[in-house]
């Protein structure tokens, strides 16, 4: 990194020094404009301030929700196909060459490892290629036209592919810019306009990729981004009477407050919400394969993941081997700054959510689970909690069912093969977000797959998702799908026309 600039024992590049550095206000109609409040934001590495952001309350929301409104009606509306994609292709040239600033800036703010952000940031990027193609491609179709109409005359039916209008987009902390992006990539690529309102705990890149909209040359409105309180601006923009679609990710019991805000005028929803999800080792697994692949289910982004695996439903032919390979696996882990290289697992989010994970794992070591690995938090400053695995689980125990949002891994031994009684086991849960089979069986794998009741079952590895791939929750994970085109379609309305000729 050229002229590289200290940072808490490590090095970020002058830009992210210099981003950190300026004032963080609110994208509203093209322009940086003054909130009516602050916050800070902290490095949950070091629990040290990084940046002061200003925020907004429903004042700032409706005035972002009437710029997106008339960019919707005017200039974005007006503009050609050739041009929608031209403007979303370089925007994906302007993070790319800007992808450094984006990911140290979740590294910093949400303390992602470092490789997690740059893959993140990569796959961002191609997102926004993705949609930015498939904007000429957005079709509808002729049918035949009504029976009665085609009875009297030539009659001709087609369907249009419209957009949604004005979206509210509100993202979670977790993994914030790729939260942001597949939302946004897919409505501009739809041709709606969209307010987005980061996470209070993670404000920065979304703010960068603001600028970055800007500089693509955006007309003024196009993307409004209001940070703030969830209770306050997210409530706000939920409610608004001028949003027509509001696309959530975010906790279940979030997601039930969305869905109440979004009554009033019966706004679209869209809802990517918690999980609980299943790994079901058979008793060929190839250990191998299964021992850091499982370790990471749980353990990917310090378990702050959506699709994390966290029930392990292990056969017992393979469980004490799986359990030690588990256990060696996590006990090695490298906990540190995301900045460091080494680092495998950085901190959680912030002070209170770690004495919610530690919460768990003292109520689990009470219900009766067998603490084997972890169990505590790093003594030194940060909000780290060790890689923790329980043993002696049963489905009916809180460590099986609640999302913990953190690294912990609850594994229940089980005797069975048959299929149905496994897909028994995981389906018992409100969630259906991901999961995962390990086995050398084909067979097996395709019937237990079939059987699973998610959005996503992934064999022989877990949490594979890709931008052309659809995702989302079963049951109480979430409404619709994103990535894909499935999240092309999210933001599109279909408007059958009859003409009779
Ligand atoms: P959260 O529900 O606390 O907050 C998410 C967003 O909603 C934030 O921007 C927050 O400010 C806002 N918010 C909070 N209260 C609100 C309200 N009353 N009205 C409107 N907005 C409000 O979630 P979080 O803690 O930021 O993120 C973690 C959760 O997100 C986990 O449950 C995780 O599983 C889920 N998640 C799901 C997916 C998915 O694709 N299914 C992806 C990432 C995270």
């Amino acid at each position: 990194m050229t002229g590289a600039v200290p940072f808490d024992g490590h090095a970020i590049a002058p830009e992210t020094a210099a981003f950190l550095a300026q004032s963080h206000r609110l994208l509203i109609g093209g322009d940086w404009v003054e909130g009516s409040g602050e916050l800070v934001t902290c490095d949950p590495a070091t629990g040290l301030d990084l940046a002061r952001f200003q925020t907004g309350g429903p004042a700032e929301i409706d005035r972002a929700v009437q710029a997106a409104r008339a960019a919707f009606d005017g200039p974005w509306r007006r503009m050609t196909v050739a041009e929608r994609t031209a403007i979303l292709q370089r925007l994906a040239r302007i993070m790319e060459s800007r992808a450094t600033l984006l990911a140290q800036l979740d590294i910093i703010d949400n303390g992602m490892p470092g490789f997690i952000a740059h893959l993140t940031t990569a796959n961002c990027v191609e997102m926004v290629d993705y949609y930015a193609g498939a904007v000429m491609r957005i079709a509808g179709k002729t049918i035949a036209p009504p029976r009665h109409i085609a009875a009297e005359a030539e009659a001709l039916t087609y369907t249009l592919r419209e957009p949604v209008g004005v979206c509210g987009q509100i993202v979670p902390w977790n993994v914030p810019l790729s939260t942001a992006i597949l939302k946004l990539a897919p409505a501009l690529a739809a041709g709606c306009t969209v307010v987005v309102k980061p996470s209070e705990e993670t404000p920065l890149s979304a703010l960068a990729l603001g600028q970055m909209v800007l500089d693509a040359g955006f007309p003024a409105g196009v993307v409004n981004i209001v940070n703030g309180l969830g209770a306050e601006a997210g409530q706000a923009l939920a409610e608004h009477p001028g949003v027509d679609k509001i696309a959530f990710t975010g906790s279940t019991a979030t997601g039930r407050r969305i869905v109440t805000a979004a009554l009033g005028n019966l706004k679209k929803v869209g809802l990517e919400l918690g999980g609980k999800s299943p790994v079901m080792v058979m008793p060929d697994a190839d250990l191998a394969l299964a021992v850091p692949g499982v370790a990471l289910a749980t353990f990917f982004l310090q378990g702050q993941n959506c699709m994390a695996g966290t029930r392990i439903f292990a056969h017992a032919a393979i469980h004490d081997a799986l359990v030690e390979g588990l256990i060696a696996f996590a006990n090695g882990m490298t906990l540190g700054h995301g900045l460091d290289p080494a680092t495998m697992q950085g901190p959680l989010i912030s002070a209170a959510h770690m004495a919610k994970v530690m919460g768990y794992i003292a109520g689990a070591e009470a219900s009766g689970a067998r603490l084997v690995a972890g169990g505590e938090r790093l003594d030194r400053p940060g909000h780290f909690v060790r890689p923790t695995i329980f043993t002696h689980c049963d489905n009916a125990m809180p460590v099986m069912r609640e999302e913990i949002f953190g690294p912990v891994m609850a594994i229940q031994r089980v005797e069975t093969t048959d299929l149905d009684a496994l897909a028994a086991l995981a389906n018992d849960t409100p969630y259906g977000l991901s999961g995962s089979v390990w086995t050398r069986d084909l067979s097996t794998a395709h019937r237990l797959a079939a059987r699973i009741r998610s959005g996503q079952v992934s064999i022989n590895c877990h949490g594979a998702v890709g931008t052309n791939i659809p995702f989302g929750g079963y049951a109480q994970s979430g409404w619709g799908r994103e990535f894909g085109e499935e999240g092309l379609d999210a933001y599109l309305e279909t408007k059958a026309v009859t003409a009779r000729l």
